[in-house]
């Protein structure tokens, strides 16, 4: 699927959700509509290893995903080498938000770790797609 972007409403909620996790890692997949990301679907039971919350994420069969969100407590927005081979798994989007999970304080990385642009779209969603 062509990626042409994340709903504003998805990114702003991501930034929220990690907000409201810290300092423990919030991890989840995303999924596409049409080709724009707008949902997201967290793990329950999010810990605070890094490694063991996106393990999990990756191990999730039967879920189509176009790629992974988490946070980063640390502030520094670059894949760690757990996330680089888990990156290369699973869809072609991976979005690290870092603390303090300001507007800018995210990027989005293809499956081999590369830095890619996403755009931020604004679009309408219903609000239960992001429940
Ligand atoms: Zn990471």
């Amino acid at each position: 699927m062509q990626i042409k972007g994340i709903a504003r409403e998805t990114l702003d909620f991501i930034l929220q959700v990690s907000k409201s996790t810290y300092p423990l890692e919030f991890a989840g997949l995303l999924q596409a509509k049409d080709g724009i990301i707008t949902d997201i679907l967290i793990l329950p039971g999010t810990e605070s290893s890094e490694v063991s919350a996106t393990l999990r994420l990756f191990m999730m069969p039967n879920i189509s995903a176009v790629g992974s969100v988490h946070s980063h407590p640390g502030s520094v927005i670059r894949p760690s080498k757990a996330d680089l081979r888990l990156f290369s798994k699973t869809g072609s989007h991976h979005i690290i938000a870092g603390h303090p999970y300001g507007p800018g304080n995210w990027k989005c990385f293809n499956g081999r770790g590369e830095e890619i642009s996403l755009d931020v779209l604004d679009v309408e969603i219903e609000d239960e797609e992001l429940l």
